[in-house]
């Protein structure tokens, strides 16, 4: 899941070989930038991450590919560009206070840790949790906090925060989330019911209210409950 509708680009270069920073920019180019991410910020953090420590030892060859790959407990790490996607309309400042809901992997929580002042990272699976944690302090990512935990309540002790990215689909954006938005706040979430179309979701916390707006259509993991909240 995690992935778009978007034509798939095809990759000449990028070979699985070839050294990660050559692969990274070969993704960067072919599958991000070629359609229409411009934020530099965001084309930076993503040639910078090295997604290959993401993803599961037997699929490091295809840490690179234009796809969301599997990493395990039924779950994936989304498609590259969907990231890139999402963290473009996010609209990330320097030192914003970001929370992310579905950890995964935790290669978008590196992305967002590359461009906000704080990241925090909510995952319902806790070894997806561990293994995420793990990966990002060795990486030295100390700016992002990942806790184990159903996302649906947000991360009170933390709020309000600046943005806010959800990265599996509920059927209805979580009501705790909305309140946990900062006022000109942005939330970025896919909305639909599994096995129908779900659609990229913008909504901003404005002085005149909440306003949303659909953007393109994707296809998630499910938002999950734990049944003990
Ligand atoms: N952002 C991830 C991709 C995540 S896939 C990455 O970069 O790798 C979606 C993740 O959301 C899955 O790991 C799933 O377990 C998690 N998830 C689903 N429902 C959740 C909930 N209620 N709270 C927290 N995490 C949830």
């Amino acid at each position: 899941p995690a992935s778009s509708g978007v034509q798939a680009v095809r990759a000449s270069g990028g070979h699985p070989r070839a050294p990660p920073p050559a692969r990274r920019a070969d993704m960067v180019e072919r599958q991000i930038r070629a359609r229409g991410v411009t934020d530099a910020g965001v084309l930076t953090a993503l040639s910078k991450v090295p997604r290959e420590r993401f993803v599961p030892e037997a699929l490091q060859d295809r840490a690179y590919d234009d796809t969301p790959l599997p990493i395990g407990f039924n779950q994936t790490i989304s498609q590259p560009y969907i990231v890139a996607y999402m963290t473009e309309a996010l609209g990330i400042e320097a030192d914003d206070r970001v929370l992310e809901i579905g950890t995964g992997s935790g290669y978008q929580a590196a992305v967002l840790g590359e461009l906000a002042g704080m990241v925090y990272t909510i995952e319902i699976v806790p070894e997806l949790a561990e293994r995420a944690a793990a990966t990002l302090k060795e990486l030295g990512y100390g700016n992002v906090h990942v806790r184990a935990g159903d996302g649906y309540a947000g991360w009170p002790e933390h709020a309000p925060f600046d943005r806010i990215m959800v990265t599996a689909a509920p059927a209805e954006i979580p009501a705790p989330l909305l309140e946990q938005l900062a006022p000109g706040g942005r939330l970025v979430i896919p909305v639909g019911e599994q096995g129908q179309t779900q659609w990229m979701t913008i909504v901003e916390k404005t002085d005149r209210g909440v306003v949303s707006r659909r953007t393109i259509p994707v296809q998630f993991v499910p938002f999950t409950r734990n049944p003990d909240r």
